[in-house]
């Protein structure tokens, strides 16, 4: 049996070194679309199982490095196979006849019966994802919106179990409540426990009598909602808002998954974001630069003076603290960095060209700039 199992890895469509995140993703993705309330293809349940399996195992870090280490041999089901003694099962004892299924139960279920199926239990539902766009003023600031969603909500009714009342749930009488049915099968490397879904319940392992009418059964009710979105005082471009409850709904009376909002923050024509600086170029003329200056910066909390020493050389950097990004957590400001851009004038009046003149000759009598630099490569 182990020969013909798919590797977990490759089942799941993640390698060894995928993080606990990865693989928890590509697991939600996966048992969405071969859930067999969803998939009505005829392997759909076959695959579920198999990524079901493949994640109970490779999202526990015991079990994981058992399989890294055996293979699908250290949960042999056959007499005397495996490692045996993991973590998590109360350790020491081998799987010969133990039911998978069961495994799973306690595992997805979050009961402690270990008779029922996993998809009896409670399944939280799928996570949901948006993306919503904001002004660069409004990430600094913060800011209140309303995103309208359409979600599906527990029936108030039934509380999701799509009865007129509670003794209209019934324990399937085919499955016992368990959502599948077990078949042995002997062979010369020992007992296999073969499982189907339940074709009267369907796998829930209960049958309504009467259906709720406010949901006709369904469990759960549609709706237009409006959430308000709350975005806190710095928050970055792509950083993503929980909103919990409000992704896709759950299975069998579980909770809905989570809505994640992805933040995409415009860029501002002239203020840069650094981390939680501010960047900002400040074009003055050469005579501020060199005279000295005092000047009114645009900060995103309003105009700053800062004064701008004689002899201020293009590309120079002024610090205003506390004129940048808030902290997502805690009261704590960065700084706004202003960068001088010196600009030489193209267009001079006869007059204007004259008073350089004579500033320049001033300068020579001193030697220039380029001059003295010249001079370095006389030696
Ligand atoms: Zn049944
Ligand atoms: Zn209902």
């Amino acid at each position: 049996m182990a020969g013909s199992k798919r590797d977990y890895y490759e089942v799941l469509g993640v390698n060894k070194n995928s993080s606990a995140d990865e693989i928890k993703r590509a697991y939600r993705k996966l048992a969405k679309k071969y859930h067999p309330d969803v998939n009505k293809e005829p392997d759909a349940e076959e695959k579920f199982k198999e990524v079901q399996e493949a994640y109970e195992v490779l999202s526990d870090a015991n079990k994981k490095a058992a399989y890294d280490r055996y293979g699908h041999a250290a949960f042999d089901q056959t007499a005397g196979g495996g490692a045996g003694g993991f973590g998590g099962f109360g350790g020491g004892f081998g799987f010969e006849d133990v039911d998978l299924g069961d495994i799973f139960g306690s595992f997805f279920g979050g009961g402690t019966s270990s008779s029922r199926s996993r998809r009896t239990g409670p399944m939280q539902g799928e996570d949901r994802f948006m993306q919503v766009t904001i002004d660069f003023m409004d990430a600094i600031k913060g800011k209140k919106m309303d995103i309208k969603l359409n979600v599906d909500e527990q029936c108030p009714h039934c509380h999701g179990t799509g009865a007129k009342s509670p003794s209209d749930v019934q324990t399937c009488s085919r499955c016992g409540g368990t959502g599948t049915i077990k078949t042995q099968q002997r062979t010369p490397f020992g007992t296999f426990i073969n499982q189907s879904t339940c074709p009267d319940c369907n796998g829930t392992g209960k049958t309504i009598k009467n259906k709720c009418p406010h949901c006709h059964g369904k469990g759960y009710v549609n709706k237009n909602v409006t959430v308000e979105l709350n975005i806190p005082a710095g928050i970055n471009s792509r950083q993503q808002l929980r909103v919990a409850g409000k992704g896709h709904r759950g299975a069998n009376g579980g909770p809905n998954g989570d809505l994640f909002v992805e933040v995409i923050v415009k860029p501002h024509p002239h203020f840069v974001r650094d981390g939680q600086n501010i960047q900002i170029s400040v074009p003055i003329s050469a005579i501020d630069a060199i005279l000295g200056c005092t000047i009114d910066v645009p900060t995103v909390y309003g105009e700053v003076e800062l004064k701008v020493p004689e002899g201020t050389q293009h590309g120079q950097k002024f610090r205003l603290r506390g004129k940048g990004v808030k902290a997502l957590r805690g009261e704590t400001y960065g700084d706004e960095i202003v960068t001088i851009e010196i600009k030489i004038p193209t267009k001079l009046s006869n007059e204007e060209k004259e008073m350089y003149r004579k500033i320049k000759d001033k300068e020579t009598k001193g030697g220039s700039f380029f001059d003295n630099f010249k001079k370095a490569f006389k030696l």
